[in-house]
């Protein structure tokens, strides 16, 4: 059977080529699924693998609008639909200058399985576009966002499409969507999720990827009797995920110690609290600044900038117990596995997609350490986006403390699957095979029923 992933993998660089993060998020499937076409040869038979790398329809698009100078800018705007199998296509934009098509289908493909974990009723896609929001004014991301949603519009809909957000698209990009695609289609609906909570948000909507990362870890200390309380917990990231991934940490008594962006780290040896978080929140959400100005603000912080001659980031060698890796994907390479183990971490909890790389990842396996993958530590997110879509058709709104429990509850039956799957199939205490063949058989069990669509 090593045969087949070989064989798959030739097959998709040679029709994907210069795709790099795609190959290595199926990669890493392929080699957890195998052990399920073992054991069921429908699957091979109907090439049910080999359709789910395949996205049922993408769409690229020319987003043209005009800065704050009257330049007329150009920017290219992406919808991956990778899979309707169970629910409507469900995942996030992302703006950022990085976005490609082949990066979104990294996207796309981890949010097939993730969806599938949270036992709720969506399928998986995942868009954007390469528009760097940093930097530019209110009215450039509104007119941005108009433009993107003008072309977007004819492809998404409350059944059959609902994005959200993603890196670069939190609460204020998701309002000027939302308003554009009301103005053309004259319909209000629940075509995203992440509204704001007087037009039909959640709550718990924005908290839910860190609190569901944090949830996640709990799980996994618990199989060894253990809580994350005192633990000291490296985060890297600073916004949506790596803020309430703090939150989250601080209620249940951890100790957070770093953050990040684009331009470096903070080291709090002291811990961030309370305090120095909501300095955060007002920072990057408000005022939209970098995260070196809280070392400029709290004294006896150290701060170290990006260096880009360095091939390991000194984030992650700072002793601590878990680790939340909440920026983006190939945020920790071999050496930074390494030096995080050397550190003592012994949980990690991912909040970021795919952010350790093959050889990362395969250490912590090694190790033996608790290792929660970013499809199933991080689908909380997801989760609530569809509780979202559930309050939305109902026309009603629960309270802080139904969503939240029913996060929780959603978290815990994550975790209990990716650990009774990977027992199953002979690979204890390995979440990441546990998290991808619980993904895949939903899946795959769905598309049998439906036919070769
Ligand atoms: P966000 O609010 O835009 O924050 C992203 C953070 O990561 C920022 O601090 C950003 O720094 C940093 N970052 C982004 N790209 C980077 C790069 N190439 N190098 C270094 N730092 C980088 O985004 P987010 O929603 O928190 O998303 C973070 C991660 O979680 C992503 O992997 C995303 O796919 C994943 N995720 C998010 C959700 C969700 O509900 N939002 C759900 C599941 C998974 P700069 O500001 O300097 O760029």
């Amino acid at each position: 059977m090593g045969d087949y992933v070989n064989r798959l993998m030739a097959q998709l660089v040679a029709k994907n080529p210069g795709e790099p993060e795609f190959h290595q998020a199926v990669q890493e499937v392929a080699e957890s699924v195998e052990l399920a076409l073992a054991r069921n040869p429908r699957y091979v038979d109907a090439k049910v693998f080999e359709r789910t790398i395949e996205p049922e329809r993408v769409v690229m698009f020319r987003v043209p609008w005009v800065d704050d100078r009257g330049d007329v800018q150009i920017n290219r705007g992406f919808r991956v639909e990778m899979s309707s199998a169970i629910g409507p296509y469900k995942g996030g934009l992302r703006f950022h200058p990085t976005v490609y098509l082949g990066l979104l289908k990294f996207l796309a493909f981890e949010q097939v399985f993730k969806n599938a974990l949270t036992t709720l009723p969506m399928g998986a896609g995942k868009g954007g576009a390469d528009f760097d929001p940093k930097g530019k004014s209110e009215g450039e991301v509104m007119r941005f966002c108009q433009s993107f949603m003008t072309e977007l519009q004819r492809h998404i809909g409350q059944f059959t499409d609902v994005p959200a957000g993603d890196i670069g698209v939190g609460g204020r990009e998701i309002g000027y969507l939302f308003g554009q695609y009301k103005r053309i289609r004259n319909e209000f609906t629940g075509v995203l999720t992440g509204k704001g909570l007087n037009w039909g948000g959640s709550l718990i909507r924005p908290e839910a990827t860190g609190y569901g990362a944090v949830y996640f870890a709990e799980e996994m200390l618990k199989t060894r009797e253990e809580t994350l309380e005192d633990r000291t917990c490296v985060v890297s990231g600073s916004g949506n995920v790596a803020q309430y991934t703090v939150e989250k940490l601080l209620d249940l008594g951890a100790k957070p110690v770093t953050l990040s962006d684009s331009g470096g780290f903070i080291y709090d040896k002291d811990g961030i609290d309370r305090e120095k978080l909501a300095y955060v929140m007002d920072l990057k959400n408000v005022r939209r600044g970098r995260i070196m100005e809280y070392a400029e603000k709290y004294p006896g912080v150290d701060w170290t900038a990006v260096d880009p001659a360095k091939h390991y980031n000194p984030l992650w060698a700072i002793p601590a117990d878990c680790a939340f890796p909440s920026a983006t994907q190939n945020e920790i390479n071999g050496e930074d596995a390494t030096n995080l183990l050397a550190g003592g971490v012994y949980v990690v909890s991912e909040g970021a997609n795919m952010p350790t790389v093959p050889a990362g990842i395969e250490a912590f396996l090694d190790a033996r350490i608790l290792y929660g993958p970013g499809k199933a530590a991080n689908a909380g997110g997801v989760a609530v986006s569809g509780l979202e879509m559930a309050q939305n058709s109902a026309r009603r709104a629960w309270s802080r403390g139904t969503v939240d429990e029913r996060l929780q509850t959603i978290m815990q039956a994550i975790h209990d699957t990716c650990r009774r799957t990977a027992e199953e199939y002979g690979v204890a205490g390995n979440y990441m095979h546990g998290a991808n063949i619980a993904g895949f058989t939903k899946v795959a069990g769905a598309m049998l029923d439906q036919g070769v669509v």
